[in-house]
């Protein structure tokens, strides 16, 4: 997959894709960064990128045509987004649908946002990380591509945990283990040492089944749509 980042603080990126899972399969080519700068396409004395908003209120707007000769330099086909708080919220399947893509290309925001007319010209889709508002699109971009690299093909080592994690499945996941067997007077739950799969699977369906209705509604209201 080759992920195109328009940006005015290119140092941003990789940043944290740069290490772990990402960084390895950075480093091998599984997935690769084309990171351009916004600022190299303004054209007056001052590199200027942005502008006082018409109508008047705080804040400053990013100027469409620099943006739009960004975009031109760079997008050559896939889908384009711009990471917004007006956007659709991203998810796991977001991730999913993601991680069948080749190609794709991001305009993150800084200041108040961007001239609304860029986003018509090219009819770029809005993304969000949550309802909540961040000073760029940056963190939360890496946030998602975070989320998207790991699925894809060839990244996970172990492409179980994948179908097994939160949400995969529609559930938050159950509770797990790891040696030692007792530590600090605190066991791990017998089943789990029965080596009885069935068993393993069923007691792992209720723990997961009873932490999404507890702490998710929504979620469990979901699952239990989809089940039926
Ligand atoms: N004035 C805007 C917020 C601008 S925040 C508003 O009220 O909606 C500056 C930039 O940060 C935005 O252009 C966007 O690219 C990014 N950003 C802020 N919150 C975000 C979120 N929840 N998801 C994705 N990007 C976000």
């Amino acid at each position: 997959m080759k992920v195109n980042i328009l940006t005015l603080y290119p140092e941003m990126f990789p940043g944290c894709l740069g290490y772990s899972l990402a960084g390895k399969a950075l480093a091998e080519g599984k997935w690769s960064l084309n990171v351009v700068n916004i600022r190299d396409f303004a054209t007056d004395n001052y590199k200027s990128v942005d502008d006082t908003p018409f109508g008047g209120g705080a804040g400053m707007v990013m100027k469409p045509e620099v943006l739009d000769a960004a975009i031109s330099a760079t997008w050559t086909g896939g889908p384009l987004y711009y990471l917004s708080p007006r956007g659709k919220t991203f998810v796991q399947q977001t991730a999913q649908a993601w991680a069948k893509e080749s190609e794709m290309t991001f305009l993150c925001g800084r200041f108040e946002g961007i001239d609304e007319r860029i986003l018509e010209k090219w009819q770029i889709q809005e993304i969000s990380i949550g309802d909540f508002v961040l000073s760029g699109g940056e963190p939360a971009l890496l946030t998602m591509l975070d989320a998207v690299i790991r699925l894809l093909p060839s990244v996970m080592g172990n492409t179980d945990s994948a179908l097994e994690e939160s949400f995969s499945d529609g559930l938050l996941e159950y509770p797990q283990y790891t040696k030692p067997q007792v530590w600090q007077g605190r066991s791990v739950p017998e089943v789990l040492l029965s080596g009885h799969h069935a068993n393993i699977r069923k007691w792992r369906l209720e723990q997961a089944e009873q932490i999404t209705k507890t702490r998710r509604p929504d979620l469990w209201t979901k699952y239990l749509a989809h089940k039926n």
